[in-house]
């Protein structure tokens, strides 16, 4: 019996994977057809600098407009692109996008791209980095790469290489959602970034008190190497009060601003940059 059992399970386990990969696969089908066809779009969130409440940066952040599912956020089709190499297109066509978007912006007022380490390994890379800025005049110190620790899974040679011709470039590498990924503090010191982002895990636990230690832990560290410190996620008055105490430089999260197409976001610009 418990063989039997055992055996329906697996064919109920088998014919679920079979569906599921079957939905991956058209989904990717999908998301190829929609980077080609210009179905993807960008929205901008802006980042205020502390305490001063101007726009300091924006960041973008990839949305899929699809045709029955609507607005597909990138939780759900970042990671099949990082599985199938459709990030390579997809990281490109962001890039450019975001550029030209910014290139009309005050000059005060950087872009921020997240970039998956995946990309990184594409030997086109930094050219495509190039084209973007070339394309739309964006001048390189107004491009702030954001990159998690996931990229120092592996603490290759070659990806600090790639980050530091980046930075030759003239472009900053920021560290994004600090504290949740691998957590080894070595690799601050192997490489380093021009900004910490502390991932909005610990922001959205303030005040409580074990968040708060690590979120000044985090902040005292970044002073001591002289990096300055961006919080996301900041929903309250009172989160914002908190970080602005404990030194934080800039904030980023729905109480300040959520993300918003590009005509809501030249306007936000306008009235706070
Ligand atoms: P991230 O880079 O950490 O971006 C911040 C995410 O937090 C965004 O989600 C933003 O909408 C959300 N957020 C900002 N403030 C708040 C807040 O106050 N409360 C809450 N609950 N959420 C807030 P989004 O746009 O869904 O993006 C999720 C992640 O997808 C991003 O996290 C980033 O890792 C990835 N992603 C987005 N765009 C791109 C892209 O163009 N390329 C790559 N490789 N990854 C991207
Ligand atoms: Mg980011
Ligand atoms: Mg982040
Ligand atoms: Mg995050």
């Amino acid at each position: 019996r418990a063989k039997s059992l055992g055996r329906n399970g697996f064919q109920f386990f088998d014919a679920d994977l079979r569906d599921e990969i079957q939905t991956r696969a058209r989904l990717g089908n999908e998301l190829r057809a929609a980077i080609a066809g210009n179905a993807l779009t960008l929205h901008f969130q802006p980042l205020y600098s502390m305490p001063g409440n101007r726009i300091s940066a924006c960041e973008a952040l990839v949305r899929w407009h699809h045709p029955e599912r609507g607005m597909i956020p990138p939780d759900q089709f970042v990671g099949l692109a990082e599985e199938n190499g459709l990030i390579h297109d997809l990281g490109e066509w962001v890039l450019r996008a975001a550029c030209l978007e910014a290139a009309g912006w005050p000059e005060q007022v950087r872009i921020a791209v997240n970039v998956s380490p995946i990309q990184l390994r594409n030997p086109r890379f930094l050219s495509i980095v190039e084209g973007a800025l070339a394309c739309s005049g964006l001048a390189p110190a107004r491009l702030e790469v954001e990159i998690t620790e996931n990229i120092f899974v592996q603490n290759s040679a070659t990806n600090r290489d790639i980050l530091h011709r980046l930075g030759q470039i003239g472009c900053s590498i920021v560290l994004d959602d600090f504290g949740t990924g691998y957590s080894s503090l070595g690799y601050l010191r192997s490489f380093r970034f021009q900004k910490i982002k502390i991932d909005r895990s610990f922001v959205q636990e303030l005040p409580e008190r074990g968040a708060a230690g690590i979120i000044r832990a985090i902040i005292s560290l970044a002073q001591s190497m002289d990096i300055p410190i961006t919080a996301e996620g900041v929903e309250t008055h009172d989160q914002w009060t908190h970080l602005n105490a404990l030194g934080c430089n800039q904030v980023q999260g729905f109480l300040l601003g959520r993300p918003q197409p590009s005509e809501m976001i030249r306007q936000s610009i306008l009235s706070h940059a």
